[in-house]
């Protein structure tokens, strides 16, 4: 045998597999392994391995060769505990990049842990578009399809519903190259997998010809803003709204298609210092007294415009870290949903100042997403900061969307159970039954996955 190099010696995957069998007990003896979390800080785990491959060879070597538990896991950005594991935590920060492309078609192939962030400017040089985002874009390809991830818009689906086919690398190692023709039920699970029918290594999605957008957005009385709802929802290319808590009024969002010249200015961040410190302050008085203080303060909110290409104007960044439950209602629900909570936060005097925000997604075909089936949906979305219980808060809320059929969205924090979800998704079932031939042995579920699919922990 010829002389191993150092650097083939430390990026072996058997080497790997073989730490992998050996490092429980290592565990054990040293305590603890490095902790993993999530980036809101509340899902915490002690993971017995990290491997990140460094191409598809290596993923499906350490698939078939390794043994327990494994978890992959993309930026770490779900607020449920999807990716927590005392197994094998598969990290796919090496798979990024375009991979093809296909000009006529306007669709793209990504390695799977390429950042929603930087598809962006590469499909951009291609002359393409992604047709939507979500609100932030630091999110993997894989990780924010494989929870639906959306953003607003009624003529959106979620990005799962853009992916054309993917490679699905599977507990024993071998590749599945998925499309709507190849195995269209396989494929309609594997859009939106949860992670747990095997790891995904590569997607391709339709796109659009690159294009720019103006974004609006001003403050108004949130019954107004419902009762037009619709109407702004039609005549704007995306519509949302972050109705303020403990107020009568929100934050509208309206974004358009334009050939205008880009006009983007930074946030001013004196501007943003005193509304921080004027939400702080609120934090210090009564809730029950903070109506008419923070009415005052939204109306004194002028309209704002900004011009950009699509991807800079359709995410943000998001520099306060928290928890978040969101779920999604039928349309024709979605503003009484809304309201119904709004007024219980106000008459149980919670303590939250964090804005809902309140968007609508288009129904797809996927098994799992969270508009898939025959329905539009509204999504709902609450928020606590990071430093903050989220659970009374939240335990108090959900209620309210069961009462309108809502569905969770599985990176976001829920209760449910097998039971409860398999009555809300139509496809539930035959997802379970696919992932239970798929992984009989339950490698790719964790906790918090044996609830969702019912198998004992
Ligand atoms: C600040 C913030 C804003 C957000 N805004 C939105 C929003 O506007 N709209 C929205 O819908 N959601 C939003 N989310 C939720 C977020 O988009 C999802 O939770 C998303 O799944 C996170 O992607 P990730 O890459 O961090 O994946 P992770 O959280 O790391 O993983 C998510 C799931 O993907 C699986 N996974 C990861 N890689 C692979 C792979 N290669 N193969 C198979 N499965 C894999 C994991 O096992 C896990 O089940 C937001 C989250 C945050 C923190």
């Amino acid at each position: 045998m010829s002389k191993i190099s150092r650097r083939t010696f430390l990026g072996s995957t058997a080497l790997a597999a073989l730490y992998a069998a050996t490092s429980p007990a290592m565990s054990l003896a040293q305590g603890k392994s490095l902790s993993w979390r999530n980036w809101s800080g509340a899902e915490v785990s002690y993971p017995q391995s990290r491997f990140s491959p460094a191409n598809e060879n290596q993923l499906a070597q350490f698939m078939a060769t390794s043994s327990g538990p494994l978890r992959p896991v993309g930026s770490g950005h779900s607020f449920s505990p999807l990716v927590p594991t005392d197994g094998h935590l598969i990290v796919i920060d090496q798979l990024t990049g375009l991979l093809s492309d296909d000009e006529a078609a306007h669709s793209a192939t990504f390695a799977a842990g390429t950042r929603l962030a930087d598809m962006g400017p590469l499909l951009e040089s291609l002359g393409q578009g992604l047709f939507n985002l979500p609100d932030i874009d630091r999110q993997t390809l894989a990780g924010a399809t494989a929870t639906a991830t959306h953003g607003t818009g009624i003529q959106f689906k979620s990005l799962s519903g853009y992916i054309t086919g993917l490679r699905l690398i599977m507990l024993d190692g071998s590749a599945l190259d998925l499309s709507a023709v190849s195995q269209p039920d396989l494929f309609a699970a594997a859009c939106v997998s949860l992670g747990c029918l095997g790891v995904v290594s590569r997607m391709t999605i339709q796109n659009r010809e690159a294009y720019r957008l103006k974004q609006t957005t001003w403050v108004e009385k949130t019954a107004t803003l419902l009762e037009n709802f619709d109407t702004h929802m039609s005549s704007h290319r995306h519509f949302e709204l972050f109705p303020l808590t403990h107020s009568d009024y929100s934050m509208a969002l309206a974004t358009d298609e334009t050939d205008e010249a880009i006009n983007n200015p930074e946030a001013s961040p004196e501007e943003a210092a005193a509304f921080d410190t004027a939400m702080r302050g609120f934090m210090l008085v009564p809730p029950s007294l903070r109506r008419p203080l923070i009415n005052a303060l939204a109306e004194q909110i002028g309209p704002s415009e900004r011009v950009d290409a699509s991807y800079k104007i359709l995410s943000n960044i998001r520099n306060n870290r928290f928890n978040e439950m969101e779920y999604s209602v039928p349309v024709a629900a979605g503003a009484e949903c809304l309201q119904e909570i709004l007024a219980l936060i106000i008459d149980k005097a919670v303590d939250v100042v964090f804005p809902l925000e309140y968007r609508y997604v288009c129904r797809d075909d996927t098994m799992l997403g969270m508009s898939s089936g025959d329905e539009d949906h509204a999504a709902i979305s609450i928020h606590r900061v990071a430093s903050e219980d989220y659970r009374p808060y939240f335990d108090l809320i959900e209620p309210i969307f069961w009462k309108y059929g809502g569905r969770p969205h599985w990176g976001k924090i829920h209760s449910l159970g097998s039971e409860q979800l398999s009555r809300l998704y139509p496809r539930f079932d035959e997802f379970a039954a696919l992932r239970r031939e798929l992984d009989p042995q339950g490698r790719l579920l964790n906790a918090h996955l044996s609830k969702v699919f019912g198998e004992p922990v």
